[in-house]
């Protein structure tokens, strides 16, 4: 990726150093008019520069109100989804199962690029690469081959349009074909071997927790890939309250000039939807009140952003 390549914004977050986002499933299950009021009146009013938008179906969904709120409250967006075992590119489709299951999730790529086109949003990440599930084997030679060959498609039709493409890489039970920043941006190197210059590398610290030897490794493995992040604690509730590395991560981040978006990424049971809470795994309740660990959220991370500034002005 081009070290110049950014993640274009028009609002709270444009010309900001590290816009900082919170992801809507903190605040709400769905996207009905009055839940995509609440989360983004609650995301503006908590300090973030933008909320990260999970993909709604284009073809049923009043696209013009969420863009009206979004303008309303000075608000940025980006947009996220996780492909599912019936829409999974990381498939042999020399059988008709994987074919028709990769076909399925072309065009929930296509659909979250035309999505995100349709909200002035810049950005597509997530797990965009493979299913989220449990593979029960290592990943195959067919299946990676697969997923570069839709990407570089999907790529393609969203460079059109202006957006980003995110690869977000998760943890060993939630894909086996990304775990690592350093696989990913193997990965993103043979996309862009293939024309593919707008690809980002997604940065999920929950995950590095997990797979890498450290925050700070992760983020110098990405490299000038890296172009997006979730923050999110070792157990996916409030900031600073796990073992988390932040610390680490944000000196990190100083050190190799990072200057992409960080988002806050938390969820409870008493919020997201049962088939959220089932997909990732989130059998604890350790929030109840999404306003008040939306507001902590921004104010830690802003603390972590000024005290990795005083130690660049400190050793540079
Ligand atoms: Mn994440």
């Amino acid at each position: 990726m081009p070290a110049s390549t950014r993640i274009p914004f028009h609002r709270a977050a444009a010309g900001t150093v590290n816009p900082l986002g919170v992801h809507a499933g903190l605040w709400t299950a769905g996207w009905s008019h009055d839940e995509a009021r609440f989360a983004i009146e609650g995301s503006a009013a908590a300090g973030f520069d933008l909320i990260e938008i999970p993909l709604i179906d284009p073809r049923s969904s009043d696209l013009l109100l969420t863009e009206a709120l979004l303008e309303a409250n000075g608000l940025d967006a980006v947009v996220s989804l996780a492909l599912g075992v019936d829409s999974d590119i990381n498939t042999d489709v020399s059988t008709p199962q994987g074919a028709a299951s990769s076909a399925r999730g072309e065009q929930l790529l296509l659909d979250a690029v035309e999505f995100a086109r349709s909200i002035g949003a810049g950005y597509v990440g997530g797990v965009t690469f493979s299913a989220m599930t449990r593979y029960g084997h290592p990943a195959t030679e067919a299946g990676r081959a697969n997923s570069l060959a839709v990407l570089s498609r999907v790529a393609a039709v969203a460079a059109e349009a202006g957006i980003l493409i995110g690869l977000e890489y998760v943890n060993r039970y939630e894909s086996n074909l990304l775990n690592t920043a350093a696989q990913t941006r193997e990965f993103i190197g043979e996309l862009e071997a293939r024309g593919a210059q707008n690809v980002l590398l997604h940065i999920d610290t929950f995950h590095v927790n997990g797979e890498e030897l450290s925050q700070a490794a992760a983020v110098h493995d990405a490299g000038s890939a890296l172009g997006y992040i979730h923050a999110s604690e070792n157990h996916r509730g409030q900031l600073g309250t796990g073992s988390n590395d932040w610390p680490g991560l944000f000196s990190a981040l100083a050190d190799t000039g990072y200057i992409g978006p960080i988002t806050f990424e938390s969820f409870s049971p008493a919020v997201v939807s049962a088939a959220s809470r089932d997909d990732i795994g989130l059998w604890r309740t350790l929030w109840h009140d999404p306003t008040a660990v939306a507001a902590a959220g921004a104010r830690f991370l802003r603390r972590q952003l000024a005290a990795s500034d005083r130690l660049l002005s400190t050793t540079h």
